[in-house]
Parts: C-alpha cells; sequence; structure tokens
C-alpha cells in the first residue's frame, strides 16, 4: 500500500457512467480542479482526488492500491474479480449507486429453437465477459466456446462467427434491430462503489468513512 494522504476515486473518463457519477460526487460536496490532461482531477475542498480512466480498467487500479475507490458497473467489477490473479480480485462493492442499470444476458437468433441453456451445448457464445460467461455455463455443466470480443459482440452471430452472444442488455432494442431475442439473465448490473476489501486503516480511511456517510445521505434523499 501506498502511503498517500488523499483518497483518490477512479471513474470512467467518457462513457455512459461519465455524467451521473460526477454527479453523485458533486451531490457528496466534493469539487475537483479540471487538469489540463483531464486524467488527473485534483480536489478542492477534501482531500479526495478523481482519476478518469476506462472503466474496464478502475478494478485493477484499485487492486493495485493506485485508487481507493472506483465508480464502475457490477459487470465490470464481477468480470474482474473471476478473472483477475486471486491476490488481486479481494475487491469489494461498498455502496450499490442506483444509475448505469443494465444485464448481462444470453441472446440467439430469433429463428434458433431455444428450449433452455442446456441448447448452448456444443455452440460457440460471444462475449466481451468471458469470466461471468464461463462462470455460467461451468455451473450448469453445459460445454460451449466462448468467443472473447472487444465490441460489437451483437453482429457476430449475422456474420457467422457465433451461434449466440452474451451482451449488456438495458432496453433490448440493439437485440431486436439485430435479429436477437435475450434468453437467459446471467447479472442484473448497477454502478457501484468498488473498494478493497481491506480499507485503509489512516486517514484516507477515515475520509473514506465520511464520504461513505454523505453517499449514504445522498441515496436516501434520492430513493
Ligand atoms: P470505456 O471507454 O470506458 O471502456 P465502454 O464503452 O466500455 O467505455 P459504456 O458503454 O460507457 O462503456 O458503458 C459503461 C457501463 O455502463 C457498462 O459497463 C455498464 O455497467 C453500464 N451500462 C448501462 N447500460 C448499458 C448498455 N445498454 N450497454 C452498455 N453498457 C451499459
Ligand atoms: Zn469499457
Amino acid at each position: 500500500m501506498s502511503t498517500r494522504d488523499r483518497l483518490r476515486i477512479a471513474m470512467q473518463k467518457s462513457g455512459r457512467l461519465t455524467e451521473p457519477a460526477q454527479d453523485l460526487l458533486t451531490r457528496c460536496g466534493l469539487s475537483f480542479r479540471q487538469s489540463r490532461d483531464k486524467l488527473f482531477c485534483f480536489g478542492e475542498g477534501e482531500p479526495v482526488d478523481l482519476l478518469l480512466v476506462r472503466d474496464d480498467d478502475i478494478p485493477g487500479l484499485i487492486a493495485q492500491g493506485v485508487c481507493d475507490l472506483g465508480i464502475v458497473g457490477r459487470n465490470v467489477l464481477s468480470e474482474f474479480q473471476l478473472t483477475a490473479p486471486p491476490e488481486q480480485a479481494e475487491l469489494s462493492e461498498l455502496r450499490t449507486l442506483g444509475f448505469g442499470r443494465c444485464r448481462l444476458s444470453i441472446a440467439v437468433p430469433q429463428e434458433l429453437n431455444y428450449q433452455g441453456p442446456e441448447t448452448l451445448q456444443g455452440l460457440s457464445i460471444a462475449t466481451s465477459y468471458p469470466g461471468l460467461v464461463g462462470d455460467w455455463l461451468q455451473r450448469r455443466q453445459i460445454q460451449a466456446k466462448v468467443i472473447t470480443l472487444a465490441g460489437s459482440v451483437e453482429i457476430a452471430p449475422r456474420l457467422g462467427t457465433a451461434d449466440a452472444i452474451c451482451d449488456l442488455v438495458q432496453s433490448g432494442g440493439t437485440l431486436v434491430a439485430n435479429q436477437l431475442r435475450e434468453t437467459d439473465i446471467l447479472l442484473e448490473s448497477e454502478a457501484v462503489l468498488a473498494g478493497p476489501k481491506q480499507l485503509p486503516a489512516d486517514e484516507r480511511g477515515d475520509m473514506l468513512e465520511l464520504l461513505l456517510k454523505r453517499l449514504d445521505g445522498v441515496i436516501q434523499v434520492r430513493e
């Protein structure tokens, strides 16, 4: 663990979680001076700074101790917990934040005669979440080929690169547009505050406790 005396929070630099995360921190009474490269934002009132990164990097940054906390989708956090080396995967969900809601689901071509997960036996599934999909298949003792794609997962069946997909779904519009049908939900997701299982025992820990208290107030008011 480093010997920083300021708390450091990682959040998504640009994407779906950026605005609601920023809004939440503002409501917790935090304000930041935007630095020129916009990777690091210095906190003005409280000793809390921001690191703006790709959401996929957030769990790793916490695990390495580069950041103390992160605002990230449960989908990204869970995938990290399943795929990172065990000594790094010791992260937990400190709070659920109520935005960025979506689900990670299996979807199959409309014309496939889907009769439950066992239909996937021997088929291939394209996904950006190989850890979560592998775990789900293993629990059901289904042997399927997991094909890891970084993006555009939903077009894989039409391209003939996979028989089915597992991807994030919000309204389902993207699936319909790609002639896919949602069949199984693997994970209900929303943005969470992620942190190490072992919280810092110094001034950062005190600040973290204060932040959690304010967060609980803000979340309660909104509900
Ligand atoms: P980055 O450049 O940070 O890697 P990204 O493209 O991976 O960005 P976004 O598309 O902005 O990320 O999504 C961020 C998070 O928002 C997702 O990990 C998920 O938790 C949540 N989310 C909510 N609804 C959706 C959706 N319909 N599709 C994708 N992500 C969603
Ligand atoms: Zn990402």
